[in-house]
């Protein structure tokens, strides 16, 4: 490889490397130190990929107004469990898909398209939950623009529920609320709707901004007025891509198929992904083989917000990773390779947890006026909420805490994934987090702190706060 890119003989790179004493062969592996001796022996000039040539490759030039087209928007189904995410999604499917196809049979790629009685395309994402909405976000891909929010009409606004409406916030993604399971008798949606207003989450039967649908999974009410209130949320958020250009995505999900190889479904985000494409997708790269959408048919090409199974990968590349396509074989690889000696480097150098210092430097690097998001959980409501007040009262015009989440309870993965996705320490007020919890946060570099006294939590913050500001000075 090395003598490839030289345009030098592998029989003079090989003998080259014996004389400096390295007994190898030809399709051995060698260190970057050696490989820069060999190429500066050969008298040719060194070119080390980095970041910024990565950017370079993928052209990340901003699209002028006029190349922008409409695009439909991308939807997550969030709630707590046995709220009917999965139904829900079932029966959009099933209504909207299903009828009028050949067939009938859809597929389950992670993602799918429907078409509303007036005529919009929404996008949903197969996968309910805020589990996968949060780690595809901390991979940098936040492909969801509107969250539905599913609340049982006869139940109440749940922990889970809670967590979704802080995540769909954090992300700064609009809400709407379906009241689902309205066709049980005991069905309580105005109970539902003043719950939610203890969240912030103001719906539109109680003159806020907040859409709310009544629905039923079941017997299909109301599924038609959900559609069109996306639809119309997707109106006020004018979304737009540019079809015209290098396709650029982000998996859904991936696996390795037996008859097929490796297959990830991919969201396009911009761009449109053409077969014969060849792109680098995180630590993989290929060159699209084919295309294949969510009824089953082979597609030629994919455009903006439209999702695509796509074949012709050379590995299984991971949930959240972002798919771009480049110009030559040669530069999918190097990015590639790049990227995964990157990640190789960054898993040796984890274990340093980020500190409250860091993350408080590094707020202060990416804004005008300095925020430092946390997450808090307690054993007892009383306990998060005085946290909550406190840490709300730090700050002044150049640094503010804010509170991304706080609840009840041991801390958990998902907490963990809400914390690395927004750069966050999670702080457990006479809690532990569990082992799940642990290991991810070992991995992610993501800080947990325990405290049993509310009064050093506050001083902790208050000291990485100073600190920031004396920094300033
Ligand atoms: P998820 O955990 O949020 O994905 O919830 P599921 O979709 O698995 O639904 C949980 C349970 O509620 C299942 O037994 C469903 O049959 C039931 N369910 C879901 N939607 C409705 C509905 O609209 N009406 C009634 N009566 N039951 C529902």
């Amino acid at each position: 490889e090395l003598a490839n890119r030289m345009a030098e003989r592998v029989a003079d790179v090989v003998k080259s490397l014996m004389q400096m004493g390295m007994m190898v062969t030809q399709n051995q592996t060698i260190d970057q130190d050696t490989a820069e001796l060999i190429i500066e022996e050969f008298g040719h000039r060194i070119q080390r990929v980095s970041d910024s040539d990565v950017e370079d490759v993928i052209q990340t030039e901003t699209d002028k107004a006029e190349d922008l087209k409409p695009r439909p928007p991308v939807i997550t189904i969030m709630g707590h469990v046995d709220h009917g995410k999965t139904s829900l999604l079932d029966a959009i499917r099933k209504t909207k898909v299903t009828a009028g196809e050949a067939g009938g049979i859809t597929q389950h790629i992670g993602a799918y398209q429907v078409t509303t009685e007036s005529g919009a395309v929404l996008s949903f994402l197969d996968t309910p939950g805020h589990a996968a909405f949060t780690s595809m976000r901390s991979r940098g891909a936040q492909v969801t623009d509107i969250v539905v929010l599913v609340v049982a009409a006869d139940d109440s606004v749940m922990p889970q529920t809670v967590e979704a409406i802080n995540h769909a916030k954090a992300a700064k993604v609009p809400m709407i609320i379906a009241i689902n399971k309205i066709d049980k008798h005991e069905a309580n949606p105005t109970k539902v709707r003043t719950e939610l207003l203890q969240h912030e989450v103001v719906v539109e039967a109680m003159s806020g901004e907040v859409q709310d649908v009544e629905v039923s999974a079941h017997t299909g009410q109301g599924l038609d007025e959900l559609l069109e209130a996306i639809a119309l949320q997707a109106e006020i958020l004018e979304l737009t891509a540019n079809p015209d250009r290098a396709a650029q995505g982000a998996v859904i999900e991936a696996q390795l198929d037996v008859g097929r190889g490796p297959v990830a479904t991919v969201l396009v985000q911009t761009g449109t992904l053409r077969q014969g494409d060849i792109f680098v997708v995180g630590e993989q790269y290929g060159r699209v083989r084919a295309l294949v959408n969510d009824k089953g048919e082979r597609v030629p090409e994919a455009g903006p917000s439209v999702p695509v199974e796509v074949l012709g990968l050379n590995g299984t590349p991971e949930a959240g990773d972002v798919l771009n396509v480049v110009e030559t074989e040669a530069q999918a690889r190097e990015i590639a390779e790049y990227r995964a000696q990157a990640a190789k480097d960054k898993r040796a150098a984890a274990g340093a947890a980020t500190t409250l210092e860091q993350l408080m430097q590094k707020a202060k690097d990416d804004k005008d006026v300095s925020e430092l998001p946390i997450l808090v959980k307690a054993d007892v409501q009383g306990s998060a909420e005085a946290i909550v007040q406190a840490m709300e009262k730090i700050g002044n015009d150049e640094v503010r805490v804010r509170v991304l989440h706080s609840g009840v309870g041991a801390i958990t993965e998902s907490d963990v994934g809400l914390a690395e996705a927004s750069g966050a320490p999670v702080f457990g007020f006479n809690v532990r987090a569990n082992a799940p919890a642990r290991n991810s946060a070992n991995q992610k570099g993501v800080e947990i702190r325990y405290y049993s006294v509310i009064y050093d939590l506050v001083d902790d913050v208050k000291a990485a706060a100073s600190g920031l500001l004396s920094a300033e000075i």
